[in-house]
């Protein structure tokens, strides 16, 4: 298995490279050169199988060339070991055919644990074989960072630098990443937005020199191996139902619904994708407007999310446009010079055949807690909380919902609060985190600076 760029100026390259790079050196998102294909007998017989071993089985097929099964076997069940559901991702019905599908129960409490955690095995397997060092820099929405720091932290040879939005993170959020007593982590707290810091790692990537210099790599969502390890629930959870689900996946940097995509193009039935934003709502104008423009970043109670620019959808538009490499090259100069773009008539088509989209503000979000709340008597976090309101909203379609629950309750307590009148229960893993001493940095909003700071801790 090959992987090629959505720009299609980059070399076809091994799983290993594409780990290990995250981006493709002409700006461009790996994808697989083809979909492996899983046949509808293989799929129906993960009902019941751990999820350990469908995640091997889905894995093996990209990494094939790059590890051997006792590796990724060895890579995944370390992956998962300190899980607190054995199932990892179970489903649980909260009534009328709707599902929460819990991805909340890895170590930092957000579904990032789930692809974090495979990749964080599988990076340090792979540069024991390639030698050196790698330097990664992660912009994050808050739960990336935590999950790239109890991934990677401690590990040999890497160097974690993690920014993210100063204020714009939760209490929770920001502990769970600056109490790290890891010495090879090191959080930044930018004085701008989560857009502007994804926009700092796209301009270091950029200058070559310095990303060649200090071997630098993304764990963000662009790198594939993420949405490799995200298209698993998907299976596994259609497997369960017995019958193809409508998904309904809270949306940001569009990884995670792009991993149902993913899925689906690799044999998955997959009744619908709804994207679910907050106010920052720039996926769901594209699919319902046809214009993909990005505004100003709002804060909301599902800070996660508070995102304008949804690096995936690259990947979204190489595959609807027939996987026209030139036409994505250009349409995405085209964005970045002018935070526009205008979907062709056809791309939009092929988008819509899969895709639906649905906004909903913090009222909303607010008023989803309460209900779920009142139905069921389980708190939900406020991204879960807009997967739901988006759930509410579409209907009783004929196929089972299932709403990917993307967070725990107990990382965002004030929404909670602002919902039901009272915080969430606070789970073992975050006891005790306000007494420990932060680590971190406040930078200004400029890349000449942030690079004079890799540079200082990588020397120190
Ligand atoms: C990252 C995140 C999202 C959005 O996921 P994307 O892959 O960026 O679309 C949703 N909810 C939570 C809790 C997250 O941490």
């Amino acid at each position: 298995m090959k992987f090629i760029s959505t720009r299609g100026s980059a070399p076809p390259t091994s799983f290993s490279n594409v780990l290990l790079a995250g981006l493709a050196p002409d700006g461009g998102l790996y994808l697989p050169q083809s979909w492996p294909q899983l046949g509808a007998s293989q799929i129906a017989s993960f009902k019941g199988a751990r999820y350990q071993d469908v995640a091997f089985h889905i894995l093996s097929s990209f990494t094939r060339d790059s590890f051997s099964d006792a590796e990724l076997r060895a890579a995944v069940a370390s992956a998962y070991a300190d899980f607190d559901a054995p199932e990892i991702a179970p489903l649980s019905e909260i009534g009328e055919g709707r599902y929460l599908l819990e991805l909340f129960h890895g170590p930092t409490l957000a579904f990032k644990d789930i692809a974090l955690q495979v990749l964080g095995q599988l990076f340090s397997r792979a540069l024991a074989k390639r030698g050196g060092r790698a330097t990664i820099v992660a912009a994050t929405s808050g739960d990336t960072g935590s999950a790239a720091i109890a991934a990677l932290g401690g590990l040999p040879n890497i160097e974690v630098f993690v920014m993210h939005p100063r204020g714009r993170v939760s209490d929770v959020q920001r502990l769970q990443m600056t109490t790290s007593a890891h010495a090879n982590v090191h959080n930044i707290a930018l004085e701008g937005s989560f857009d502007d810091a994804q926009g700092i790692v796209k301009s270091l990537f950029a200058d070559t020199q310095f990303a060649a210099e200090v071997s630098m790599t993304a764990v963000n969502s662009i790198n594939f191996a993420r949405i490799a390890a995200q298209c698993v629930y998907y299976f596994t959870a259609t497997a369960q139902l017995g019958t193809p689900a409508t998904f309904v996946v809270p949306t940001g940097n569009f990884g995670d619904i792009f991993a149902g995509e993913a899925a689906s193009r690799m044999g998955l039935d997959v009744a619908r994708l709804v994207i679910a934003t907050n106010a920052n709502d720039i996926m769901a104008r594209a699919l319902n407007d046809g214009i993909y423009a990005s505004g100003a970043s709002h804060a909301t109670l599902s800070p996660s999310m508070d995102i304008q620019v949804a690096s995936n959808f690259e990947r979204a538009l190489f595959e609807a446009s027939g996987r026209d490499a030139d036409w994505t090259t250009a349409a995405m100069s085209d964005f970045a010079r002018t935070r526009k773009l205008e979907l062709p008539a056809t791309v939009l088509a092929a988008l819509r055949e899969r895709y639906s989209a649905c906004a909903s503000d913090d009222t909303q979000t607010r008023a989803a807690i309460a209900a779920v709340h009142k139905l069921t008597g389980r708190i939900i976090d406020p991204h879960t909380a807009v997967g739901v309101a988006a759930a509410m909203r579409i209907g009783k379609p004929h196929s089972p919902v299932v709403i990917l629950s993307t967070a725990h309750p107990a990382k965002f307590p004030q929404a909670v609060t602002e919902a039901i009148g009272a915080p969430p229960p606070e789970p073992k893993r975050l006891s005790g985190l306000k007494d420990l001493p932060e680590r971190l940095e406040i930078l200004a909003n400029d890349p000449a600076l942030i690079k004079r700071f890799i540079f200082s801790r990588l020397r120190a």
